[in-house]
């Protein structure tokens, strides 16, 4: 359990004010100029220190991620670019870091951009976010009035600025390089890479895109050190982490945990437990939509981070985790979110474009057991030939759960068409 000392987010729940002076009362804005003035390659390598893993869902190590900015300027500038489009079913950190604790993005934004020589950042809000677009807002702007961003940051003689852009409600753009290209005026479809970002980013510059809790930690990582996060967790999993629990628990909630903490405790200490206890528990997605499903057994002892999670064949994602209880149709459930995927597919792959469609199809049929049993094999074959083959990871966040339901509820699946067909006969 993580203790309140190690707690960097200490207005999750917005008990105090978002404001400047609340901010620099909980710490925020401490020292700020020192850490700058410590240089590019001590933020980069103390980053790598921390062991802190992106926080959007991929994992990929942060530190390491802004050391692919170049050092040197070949007249291009190069940019930030935070990702608060926040748009995974099930989410909804990020949403309460840029209602609750904004300074901490943005004073996260000034050394991040420092750290990798960015001019500006982009912070790319979903277009639903309307209340945390003002606060943020309102917060860069008491953060430019009191001299912490714009010209000469903090007095350090660097200027950076930040700007706050509003998405359109497309699911798509939460993908790095869809973003970028919505940043740029244009529809958001996904690039292919390479070139990545780093090279070739928004507006043609070298860009990093990191997430929002991934930048809004990043003052504390550097004021306490990067020791004192990798001391948090587990190897390779390190540190503190916002979990958000929604579906069939007593309380559904945000918390901000140790990584790798075991998922029963995780819903037992801070939602009050599964719906009718814990034996009632069907199954949980544990981060996010887009990672398949597992039945309770597993979720019996898994803990909760990357590798844990990844070796029982699921991911932690966003950290969104989805409880179902034994009330839930899970077939109907997958089949909503094949629904959703396949609604927010930019079109612009033929897997994916086409699979989506397909797969829901099938889905729907599965619901009701319309359906051949041949066609489970088939449907998991469709996911396989989606799964790697397509421009951005839209396309395996399709298959995947329908991957999860056939490894854990095939059994039910089957019930289901022979149900049918007995009734039909
Ligand atoms: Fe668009 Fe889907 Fe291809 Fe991603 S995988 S680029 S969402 S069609």
């Amino acid at each position: 359990m993580l203790a309140d000392k190690d707690r960097i987010f200490t207005n999750l729940y917005g008990f105090q004010d978002w404001n400047l002076p609340a901010a620099k009362k909980r710490g925020d804005w401490d020292g700020t100029k020192g850490l700058i003035e410590k240089g590019h390659d001590w933020l980069v390598d103390e980053m790598k220190t921390s062991g802190l893993r992106g926080r959007g869902g991929a994992g990929f190590p942060t530190g390491l991620k802004w050391s692919f900015m170049p050092k040197e300027s070949d007249g291009r500038p190069s940019y930030l670019v935070v990702n608060a489009d926040e748009g995974e079913p099930g989410t909804c950190k990020d949403r309460e870091i840029m209602r609750h604790d904004p300074h901490k993005l943005i004073e996260g934004c000034l050394i991040a951009g420092y750290a990798m020589r960015a001019v500006a950042a982009y912070i790319y809000i979903r277009g639903e976010f309307v209340h945390e677009a003002n606060v943020l807002e309102a917060a860069i702007q008491e953060a430019y009035d009191d001299g912490l961003i714009g010209k000469n940051a903090c007095g350090t003689g660097y200027d950076f600025d930040v700007y706050v852009h509003r998405g359109a409600g497309a699911y798509i753009c939460g993908e790095e390089t869809a973003l970028i290209e919505s940043i740029e005026g244009k529809k958001g479809q996904p690039r292919l890479k390479p070139p990545f970002p780093a090279n070739v980013g928004v507006f043609g510059c070298p860009t990093t895109v990191n997430n929002v809790e991934s930048i809004a930690v990043v003052p504390t990582i550097l004021r306490r050190g990067g020791g004192w996060f990798a001391g948090i967790g587990r190897e390779n999993n390190t540190g503190t982490k916002l979990f958000c629990i929604s579906g069939h628990v007593e309380r559904p909630c945000t918390v901000e945990e140790e990584m790798g903490i075991p998922l029963k405790e995780l819903i037992e200490r801070h939602c009050g437990g599964v719906r009718g206890g814990w034996d009632n528990l069907l199954a949980v997605i544990p981060g996010g939509s887009s990672v398949p499903v597992l039945p309770k057994e597993i979720c019996d002892d898994v803990l909760m981070d990357f590798d844990s999670l990844r070796n029982v064949q699921s991911g932690l994602g966003t950290a969104a985790v989805i409880v179902m209880d034994k009330s839930t149709d899970i077939v109907k459930a997958i089949a909503r979110l094949s629904a959703f995927y396949k609604h927010e597919s930019c079109g612009q792959c033929t897997p994916c474009r086409e699979g989506t469609g397909w797969m829901w199809r099938v889905m729907e049929r599965l619901v009701t057991g319309q359906a051949e049993l041949a066609e489970i094999d088939m449907l998991l074959d469709v996911t396989k030939q989606i799964e790697g083959h397509t421009i951005c990871a839209l396309g395996d966040a399709a298959a995947w759960p329908i991957q999860g339901l056939m490894r854990h509820f095939r059994p039910e699946v089957e019930r289901r068409i022979k149900e049918y067909k007995s009734q039909a006969a």
